[in-house]
């Protein structure tokens, strides 16, 4: 099998040593591509390309229309690509090809909105006494490091290049080690999208790559998301140079149901909301919290409708969950099930999920633990997989004290018919995400991003593309006086 190459200053090119990371398809455990483990020489030589580009190419040149412009087309190009790019999208990581072919289309409307801001972002004039003038100008803040995580490979690259390239960015993106192939194919389009060489470049590589990025001298900032303690990890370093970090981590977050709730819509809700994308998402509503006076009935429901969730090979149409992204990933979500064996009860699921095909994968059970307390880890800990655990409350009050009793704070979910009641909880629920009657919809034009230990910054909408943008101010003198103090 060939190694495919990195993607620097706008062409394909070879690692400058030897390592090799084999990528999986899950769903059967074969090899289905080689990508370089990039070292730091391979770093340097990505970020050279990104400096240049910023400081002396065509970017600096481009004007928000050329930008916008090139995102349009980059948008297109993902469009005519979609099921290529969904197929890719599914063989790596194991979500169900429907499911990919929602990322594909996400992420080319992702690209177009960033398209349609580039023209909208501005400074602004502030009146200040004197004879002056005071603007606040807006510019691109230089190279930026980019560091995201496999559940959603190319959906996550374009919430991160979309607005760095709308700012005048150029950028250093690196895929996680497990699902590098999406980016890369979409890379050989970005020529044709007109995207000038050296302003996005692809590295693979593990963690060390990531690091060699986030050390670079010469990157002016860091976006990551993945796990919190990488994310610590990551400012931690970053502040030998300062760079501007933003951050969007895991979460643990609470889908909470009062009795009022319609109960067959709020029963597919709490499974929507923990087993999309096989419970790897990190606004996974992985804390079901239920009220007392449905408490039975609810777990009894959810119990019911999880039989109907079709385990199935990625690929086929019908299957609702798919593979679990790697042994590692696999192996740490069987943990927790076995975790939770002790700490709660099992009300389905449990184990890996078997049976023809799925014998050779990492599929997994989608899994359901009831009477949960919240101080046991698998009500703590993020899991990132197919499991879900049911606590239930009495008041409001409770439902608040333990929805915000978490490190994290990245999403939550109220589910009643009291409007009064929902606006109450929106109020008080420590989180950046909030739905009420609904979890997951997620859209660009709106802010993404956690409270607490669940990030810093946000992503998406005009939130998205401040991140990529320093603040200039400028003072003018109007007047022709002289300053008379000496
Ligand atoms: P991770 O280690 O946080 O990985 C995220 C990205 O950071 C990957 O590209 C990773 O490279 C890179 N990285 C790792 N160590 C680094 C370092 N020291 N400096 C710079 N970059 C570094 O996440 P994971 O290993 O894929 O998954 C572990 C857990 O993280 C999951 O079980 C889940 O709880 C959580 N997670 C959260 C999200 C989210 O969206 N919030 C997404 C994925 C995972 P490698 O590819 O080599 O790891
Ligand atoms: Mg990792």
């Amino acid at each position: 099998m060939k190694t495919q190459q990195l993607y620097i200053n706008g062409e394909f090119v070879d690692a400058a040593a030897g390592a090799t990371l084999d990528v999986i398809d899950p769903s059967t455990t074969e090899v289905i591509g080689r990508v370089p483990d990039a070292g730091p020489a391979d770093v340097d030589r990505a970020v050279k390309a990104a400096r240049t580009a910023f400081e002396a190419g065509a970017w600096k040149e481009a004007t928000a229309q050329d930008r916008g412009r090139v995102l349009f087309e980059i948008a297109r190009l993902v469009r005519d690509r979609a099921p290529e790019l969904a197929e890719i999208e599914t063989r790596n990581t194991g979500k169900p090809i429907v499911e990919a072919e929602f990322d594909i289309a996400d992420s080319a409307t992702c690209y177009e909105y960033y398209g349609g801001l580039a023209t909208k972002i501005h400074g602004d004039v502030i009146p200040v006494p004197d004879n002056a003038m005071s603007l606040a100008l807006r510019e691109p803040m230089g190279v930026a490091g980019q560091i995201i995580p496999w559940n959603y490979p190319m959906l996550m690259a374009a919430w991160k290049l979309a607005p760095a390239i709308c700012a005048g960015c150029t950028t250093v993106l690196k895929p996680a080690e497990q699902t590098p192939l999406s980016i890369l194919a979409l890379a050989s389009s970005f020529a044709e999208a007109g995207l000038p060489p050296g302003v996005v470049n692809i590295v693979t590589g593990e963690g060390g790559t990531g690091a060699a990025i986030v050390e670079h001298a010469d990157v002016d900032k860091i976006a990551f998301t993945g796990s919190a303690d990488v994310g610590k990890t990551i400012m931690r370093a970053a502040a030998s140079t300062l760079k501007k970090v933003s951050l969007e981590l895991g979460g643990k977050s609470p889908n909470i149901f009062f009795a009022d709730a319609d109960f067959e819509i709020a029963v597919e809700g709490a499974l929507f909301g923990v087993f999309f994308n096989q419970g790897e998402v990190c606004s996974a509503g992985s804390r079901i919290l239920v009220q007392r006076p449905i408490y039975k009935k609810f777990v009894e429901a959810m119990v019911e409708k999880a039989k109907a969730i079709t385990v199935g090979m990625p690929m086929d149409r019908d299957t609702k969950m798919g593979a679990i992204v790697s042994l590692e990933q696999f192996d740490r979500v069987r943990q927790y099930q076995e975790i939770g064996k002790h700490e709660a009860k099992v009300a389905s699921g449990g184990g890996r999920a078997t049976g023809g095909a799925l014998d050779k994968g990492y599929f997994i059970q989608p899994t359901i633990f009831y009477d949960v307390d919240n101080a046991a880890r698998i009500a703590r800990e993020e899991i990132f997989g197919p499991v879900a655990c049911v606590i239930p409350f009495d008041t409001e009050d409770d439902a608040l004290r333990i929805a915000n009793d978490t490190f994290y704070g990245l999403a939550a979910a109220v589910w009643t018919r009291d409007i009064f009641r929902a606006m109450r909880v929106v109020k008080s629920l420590r989180a950046g995400i909030v739905w009420v009657n609904h979890m997951q919809p997620t859209y660009v034009e709106a802010p993404w991003g956690g409270y607490k230990q669940s990030g810093i910054g946000r992503e998406l909408g005009k939130w998205g593309v401040e991140e990529y943008l320093n603040v200039k101010q400028v003072y003018i003198n109007l007047s022709e006086q002289p300053i008379g103090w000496y």
